[in-house]
């Protein structure tokens, strides 16, 4: 039994942020004895300073979303394999006097997968991460961990291949100059950039090259179905958004805060489509 704890989501700006709405849902469905969840802003400048006083304060755990999840890494103390291989942390508890960080967007992205998709298009397959930001080391440590063969593509070439340095897992990485002639073979792509956000255009793939038999999967989630995921579905491919990676994510957080794994719902996904 959890004893009136207080959770929440830092991020700059953090506004957007739906975690409030998972989190509190499944605070009232488990009948759990913790305080409303809630954002708090937090200026990456004074990170130490702010998160520091929000410990002093008594606050249990936090998410972690942009631009603070590499902040969070460094202010950490306790670090699971999992945070220590991506550089980044989403979640951070604080107990026993102690900062631990983890970064559940790694399982949070293995569980939004069907058995299917991992089966047909990731295990043994060609899968191509496009981005080498902080949601794309979670992605290549997750497909790494489903023996998908990872090759990652990005707009800043180099960033790439720090990524390929600091996970040290088996991969490569394509020029964008050079995806064209690779495309056909990836039986997995994923968008991992923010192109998207906003309804912009994503242009980094020419659909006409790409595979029917490859899923397309894109970690936006609003809006519901970005260009780059209608261009699959008008070619009749699988494809996912990231709203179940989003709901995976904070359930693994909400299991390290109040030992309980809470569950995905019909309930849980109707407020998040009524936002
Ligand atoms: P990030 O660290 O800022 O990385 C952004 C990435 O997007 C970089 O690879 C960057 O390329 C690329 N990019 C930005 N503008 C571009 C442009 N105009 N053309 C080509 N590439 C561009 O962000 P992040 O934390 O990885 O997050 C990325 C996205 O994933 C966001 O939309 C975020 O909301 C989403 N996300 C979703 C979930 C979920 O649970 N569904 C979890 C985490 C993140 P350069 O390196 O060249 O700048």
């Amino acid at each position: 039994m959890s004893e009136n704890k207080k959770t929440g989501v830092i991020g700059f700006p953090v506004d957007h942020s739906v975690s409030p709405t998972i989190h509190n849902h499944w605070i009232d469905e488990n009948q759990i004895d913790a305080s409303c969840y809630e954002k708090i802003n937090v200026d990456p400048e004074q990170f130490e300073e702010e998160v520091g006083r929000l410990k002093e304060n008594g606050t249990y755990g936090l998410n972690v979303t942009v631009p603070l999840k590499e902040l969070a890494f460094s202010f950490a103390e306790e670090l699971t394999d999992v945070s220590k291989q991506t550089g980044a942390v989403n979640t951070l508890t604080f107990k026993e006097g102690k900062v631990y960080g983890d970064n559940t967007d790694v399982i949070g992205f293995q569980r939004s997968l069907d058995k299917k998709t991992i089966e047909e298009n990731i295990t043994n397959k060609k899968c191509l991460v496009l981005g080498a930001g902080g949601a794309a080391r979670a992605v290549i440590s997750a497909l790494n961990n489903l023996n998908g063969e990872v090759h990652i593509c990005n707009r800043t070439y180099e960033k790439a291949k720090q990524i390929q340095q600091d996970i040290q897992i088996k991969s490569e990485v394509i020029d964008q100059k050079d995806l064209g002639a690779a495309i056909y073979e990836m039986g997995f792509i994923v968008n991992t950039t923010s192109l998207g956000l906003g309804n912009t255009e994503n242009t980094m793939v020419d659909f006409s090259q790409v595979s029917s038999q490859a899923f397309v999967y894109d970690l936006i989630y609003n809006p519901k179905l970005t260009k780059f995921l209608s261009e699959a579905k008008e070619k009749n491919m699988g494809y996912q958004n990231g709203i179940k990676m989003l709901i995976e994510q904070a359930a693994e957080s909400f299991r390290t805060w109040h030992n309980v794994l809470p569950k995905n719902s019909n309930v849980l996904m109707n407020k998040l489509e009524g936002l």
